[in-house]
């Protein structure tokens, strides 16, 4: 009798990708032609996405003759941790090592029920789909060193799970035991795409990592959970506006005028305000849902009593609010925050117009400190502070 456990690894196909970029559909077409019950792909799907584990070994269920048929067939990769700033009831970012040696980040902000009105133990989550990014807005940290590489899907999806997989770790080691946590009770259930790279730009990856993390087979994290954000490619914000999910929409405006944004966003050269406003007008038309308007308040450059109205007048055509945050200084780049009492003439007068805005004054440059900065410190230590810090606040 054949043991078919002892066969030998088929030979791997030279583009094989990960696992975590299937589907469940295309697992069941390839289970099927190796004659395996559908259950396996269950099982499977439990073991990379409830349970999180990165090792084939570790899927017992499983006979070992399917974990060499799939090993030999797909990759099982994970996101290598090199540095986490921030302690556990704040915002933590994380840095993470590809196998390229490309660096990305991802930054985890507590539930804070004031913005988010959430239970104490959520979470929401700022992913990166670049490593770098080409659109070069003038105060981002991300665009600095141009733009890499897109991430494959399981590299957006992985900085989740890779993150999962650490609380995991840290809250056995603290004596309890969540190894598995049911979907509904997962430490991430809000997702903001607003890391490193413009997302819309890495459309097809960024769809298929979202739809992964959406489906029941997967994370379970809710499209209306999903926040993608865009400097504003209009033509992309178009095809958003076809796909069936619900994702929310947020706009890197931080100018209402082409004066202001063609002075800090080069991508307005290409797609200026009145084709953005038309694209978000579509997917407003189509979604039937509001964006939302993020605007960031740079000293001298937008912040001062005349642009209130254009914003104003932009934000009730496209029935958004508007999310004001105090700009977080880059080293080595010229713009600054403005003073809190400007920050706070500028919501107030927005907030007279009757639009619906946010200041985010407390807490704010730490949860809008994800786009590269913590890459940037690491890669060029000597252009900023030191690598070394204290222990508890540094992994590994
Ligand atoms: N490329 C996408 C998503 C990543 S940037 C976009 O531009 O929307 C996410 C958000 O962080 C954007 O609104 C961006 O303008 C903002 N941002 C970048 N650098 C910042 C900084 N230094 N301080 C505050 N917000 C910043
Ligand atoms: Fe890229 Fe967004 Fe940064 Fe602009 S703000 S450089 S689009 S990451």
């Amino acid at each position: 009798m054949t043991d078919t456990t002892e066969a030998p690894h088929p030979q791997k196909p030279a583009d094989s990708g990960d696992i975590r970029d299937e589907t469940r559909t295309t697992l069941a077409q390839q289970f099927a032609d190796w004659k395996e019950p559908d259950y396996r792909v269950d099982q499977l799907l439990e073991w990379l996405y409830a349970r999180r584990v990165d090792s084939w070994a570790a899927m017992s269920n499983l006979p070992s003759r399917l974990r060499s048929l799939l090993a030999g067939r797909w990759s099982l990769g994970s996101l290598e941790l090199v540095r986490k700033q921030g302690s556990r009831d704040s915002t933590q970012k994380f840095l993470w090592r590809l196998h390229d040696g490309s660096m990305v980040e991802s930054v985890l902000i507590p539930a804070n029920p004031a913005l988010y009105g959430e239970a104490a133990d959520r979470h929401t989550l700022c992913v990166s789909t670049q490593v770098g990014c080409a659109y070069g807005c003038r105060f981002c940290a991300s665009g600095l060193d141009g733009w890499k590489r897109n991430l494959a899907p399981w590299e957006i999806a992985g900085q989740i799970l890779g993150i999962e997989r650490w609380h995991a770790r840290e809250a056995m080691a603290g004596g309890e035991s969540p190894n598995h946590r049911p979907h509904g009770t997962r430490l991430v259930n809000n997702l903001v795409i607003m890391g490193m790279g413009e997302p819309l730009a890495n459309y097809d990856h960024l769809m298929r990592a979202l739809r992964t993390l959406n489906a029941p087979w997967g994370m379970g994290i809710g499209a209306r959970k999903i926040t993608i954000s865009t400097s504003g490619l209009a033509p992309r914000i178009r095809q958003l506006a076809e796909e069936p999910e619900q994702f929310r929409l947020a706009i890197s405006l931080h100018g209402a005028t082409d004066a202001v944004r063609d002075q800090i966003m080069p991508v307005n050269r290409k797609f200026p305000l009145a084709q953005l406003t038309e694209a978000c007008l579509h997917y407003l038309e189509r979604k039937g849902k509001m964006s939302t308007l993020e605007y960031i308040l740079l000293d001298g450059v937008n912040d001062s009593p005349a642009e209130v109205k254009p914003l104003a007048d932009l934000a009730r055509r496209l029935h958004a609010k508007v999310n004001l945050i105090p700009y977080n200084a880059v080293e080595g780049l010229p713009w600054k925050r403005p003073e809190e009492s400007r920050c706070k003439r500028f919501a107030d007068a927005l907030s007279h117009t009757g639009v619906t805005c946010t200041l985010r004054l407390e807490k704010g440059h730490d949860i809008d400190a994800a786009c590269g900065q913590l890459r940037l410190k690491t890669e060029r230590p000597s252009a900023t502070e030191p690598l070394a810090r204290p222990t508890s606040e540094t992994t590994p």
